[in-house]
């Protein structure tokens, strides 16, 4: 395929994903075209819960809502053929291709969820102009998981075109429910990334201009989302106070006091409660209350830390209102500490890419999570490198906005610079 023929085949594959968005755990259309792309390219194909762990899910669906969504796939255009593979939510796909000449195994992951957000319904937002706007309310691409799969894709045919002068073996990984931190944990602990000497991540836009790159993005958070329930009893608010167990007060509590955890000197850390649900009526005391909160820490330590103090304060509110309670891990990510030797190999691709205008290798700048940061842990935990890159881009509006979206002329170069790091890592000892 010539570049520019790629180049087209980037948008429309993109534009697709973006019009049928799907969220964490219950992309079945969009892995099912994915896995068709893949098989028809020549990769060997692992899907849903080969590459899963079940135990290690975190904050997955209901099954009805994922019963009724596989309907809604098959209805809007998902290959059939791989439906049965992800009906359960288990949405993973690792694609292996092994070269005919020795070397490493080089791993990209890519992620394919959606976010539920309402896109933008605004004359000047080009996916209406363009006609690709998301159609599933309250669905959208908002954070450009679509052009990363597109791009996973991209790089499949690349690769898979120049095998003959390829050495090692490819594994290109497609993550669900990244969005929450809730996916790549389960894939990481099935092993996927096991054999793996090189891994690479990666990301669009994120505030890095357009034609720029960061090689290493080391800012990520290590985090935990977490869902807590406390359980009372109801009674009469005039005639029998005494009789009930206040929820509503032991939620308020616990999120006063989670507000009030020291901080921990090795580093920043974060705690925030989003939402508190509680309480039936005025005249009722109140026997249900929910929580959903976050803890993030500059490393995997401090947001343990974090998480601890979290799970004591819970855990003295509930006693002191006498009162049960669960608390559930609803997403997790580690910290993230980029490989430079590995990182310093994709500056070079892209500082030679013709479209870039700046290479960086190093960034510290986000506060945000991502949990790529389990598959990072596992491979330098073995012995390999892993780095989490940035392609800039120009963003119509920032990550998780109504009117998000990116520059398309970012899609090539990022195919481009990863193939070239294909090549690279292939020809170095290991
Ligand atoms: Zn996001
Ligand atoms: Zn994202």
């Amino acid at each position: 395929m010539k570049q520019e023929v790629l180049a087209e085949q980037l948008v429309d594959w993109r534009r697709d994903f973006h019009q049928y968005p799907e969220t964490g755990f219950l992309e079945i259309r969009t892995a099912s075209k994915v896995a068709g792309v893949l098989e028809k390219l020549g990769y060997e194909l692992s899907l849903g819960k080969e590459v899963m762990s079940e135990a290690d899910c975190m904050g997955k669906p209901e099954e009805q809502e994922t019963k009724q969504h596989v309907k809604w796939a098959l209805e809007n255009g998902a290959d059939k053929k791989y439906v049965e593979y992800f009906a359960e939510g288990y949405t993973g796909i690792v694609a292996t291709l092994e070269t005919a000449q020795p070397g490493p195994t080089i791993a990209y992951r890519f992620d394919m969820d959606a976010l539920p957000i309402h896109e933008s319904e605004e004359a000047d937002h080009v996916p209406n102009q363009l006609e690709f706007r998301s159609g599933v309310a309250n669905t959208m691409h908002a954070c450009g998981h679509d052009s990363h799969t597109a791009i996973g894709l991209g790089l499949a045919t690349q690769i898979a075109e120049n095998q003959d002068k390829l050495r090692g073996t490819i594994k290109l990984i497609f993550q669900p429910a990244e969005e929450g931190t809730r996916g790549a944990k389960s894939m990481a602990e099935a092993g996927v990334v096991d054999q793996v000497d090189y891994f690479i991540a990666s990301h669009i836009g994120t505030g890095v201009p357009h034609r720029h790159f960061v090689a290493a993005n080391n800012g990520f958070l290590a985090t935990s989302k977490l869902n807590i329930t406390f359980q009372g009893v109801a009674s009469h608010a005039g005639a029998e106070p005494q009789e009930g167990k206040n929820a509503l007060l032991a939620a308020a509590s616990a999120a006063l006091n989670m507000h009030a955890i020291a901080r921990h000197s090795n580093g920043s850390s974060r705690v925030n409660v989003g939402e508190l649900h509680a309480g039936t009526g005025r005249n009722i005391i109140p026997d249900q209350a929910v929580l959903i909160a976050e803890t993030r820490g500059e490393t995997s330590e401090i947001n343990q830390y974090v998480k601890e103090q979290v799970q004591s304060i819970v855990d003295g509110a509930a006693k002191m209102y006498q009162l049960d309670y669960q608390l559930e891990v609803a997403g997790e990510a580690l910290n993230c500490d980029c490989s430079l030797d590995l990182a310093e190999i994709l500056k070079q691709c892209a500082t030679s890419h013709p479209e870039m205008d700046q290479a960086l290798l190093e960034s510290n700048d986000s506060a945000g999570s991502e949990d790529a940061t389990y598959f990072m842990e596992r491979v330098q935990r073995n012995g390999g490198l892993a780095t989490y890159c940035i392609f800039g881009t120009e963003l119509a509006a920032g990550h998780h906005n109504e009117k998000f979206d990116i520059h398309e002329d970012t899609l090539l170069p990022a195919v481009e610079i990863l193939y070239q790091a294909v090549e690279k890592l292939g020809a170095k000892e290991r």
